[in-house]
């Protein structure tokens, strides 16, 4: 392991080539997560409604009958998580082998359809697992193989996911936001890369940050503005970088959204009322805190 780690130092290019690829084939996984875990969070609430229909509705839920309350909402198979079934061509339902599944260039040979019944596969699967590999490789370049590189990577695959599922649902799962949460506490319980101290009072300032903007909002237009996801997500950074970098993070999310908001009226005419989720703007103001947050806060400071 050490050898792997002083050759990676010494050869960075092929370190930064290596984290590339090997996430690009996580980015692959991550297409399953972004599709499939709504699917099954959708499944486990309503078996919770139809649990607290049979507990304090008896009669509600005998009479919409046992069998009509438990059919799954979806078509997909009974036994539906993020390993079975293996995926298939969602039109005529065969296997994807395993050298399409190679991240991009599978996509690329197959031009974009499938093999067997040549119905398209939708460009984001690819672009997905570009944009996993792009990420990572340059947490590869700016921290090097270092216990750095390994966590924050495994926070940009989090990242990459949870604003999948954003952008398709409005949802930010907490199977993915609080983990993650407490993982950024963890990791600087011995200063990785910030004091535990700073790291905790990050967590909670981030969380009462877009509370308070929430219920401020809430009061004077009457209207919700973000979801309580927002809020965890916000937690989770403050617990990553601690507290300092939360007025940083707040300010790149409302700047990106207010760009990539206006860039969407321009061009596609995307109506002002429909709800825009925030959690990807976060997602990526966090990312480049995480990366480039040292030096743009001290850029700012030195400018003054
Ligand atoms: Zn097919």
């Amino acid at each position: 392991m050490t050898e792997f780690i002083s050759l990676m130092s010494q050869y960075p290019w092929l370190f930064i080539l290596l984290a590339f690829i090997f996430s690009a084939t996580i980015g692959s996984f991550l297409n399953v997560v972004i599709h499939r875990l709504p699917v099954m969070m959708k499944r486990e609430w309503q078996q919770e409604c139809n649990a607290y229909l049979e507990e304090y509705q008896p009669e509600l839920f005998k009479k919409l009958g046992k069998a009509n309350l438990e059919k799954t909402i979806d078509s997909y198979p009974e036994r539906y998580n993020l390993i079975m079934p293996a995926s298939t061509c969602p039109k005529c339902g065969i296997g994807i082998k395993p050298w399409h599944n190679v991240p991009v260039l599978g996509w690329v040979v197959l031009g974009g359809k499938c093999a067997s019944c040549k119905a398209p596969i939708a460009s984001r699967y690819p672009i997905v697992e570009a944009f996993t590999g792009i990420t990572v490789a340059a947490v590869a370049w700016h921290f090097g193989p270092t216990w750095q590189f390994a966590t924050a990577s495994l926070l940009t695959f989090g990242l990459i996911a949870m604003s999948g599922i954003d952008l398709d649902e409005m949802l930010l799962p907490d199977s993915l936001t609080l983990p993650l949460l407490w993982l950024g506490l963890l990791i600087n319980y011995h200063g990785l890369f910030i004091s535990l101290e700073d790291a905790l009072i990050g967590a909670v300032a981030g969380y009462l940050s877009l509370w308070s903007v929430y219920w401020l909002f809430k009061l004077v237009t009457g209207k919700e503005g973000m979801g309580f996801g927002d809020f965890k997500l916000m937690a989770l950074f403050g617990a990553w970088l601690g507290w300092q970098m939360l007025p940083l993070i707040i300010l790149l999310s409302s700047l990106v959204g207010a760009v990539v908001g206006i860039l969407m009226m321009v061009w596609k005419s995307h109506k002002r009322e429909n709800p825009i989720p925030f959690g990807p703007y976060i997602a990526a103001a966090g990312w480049i805190a995480l990366l480039w947050g040292n030096d743009i806060v001290n850029w700012y400071l030195s400018t003054l």
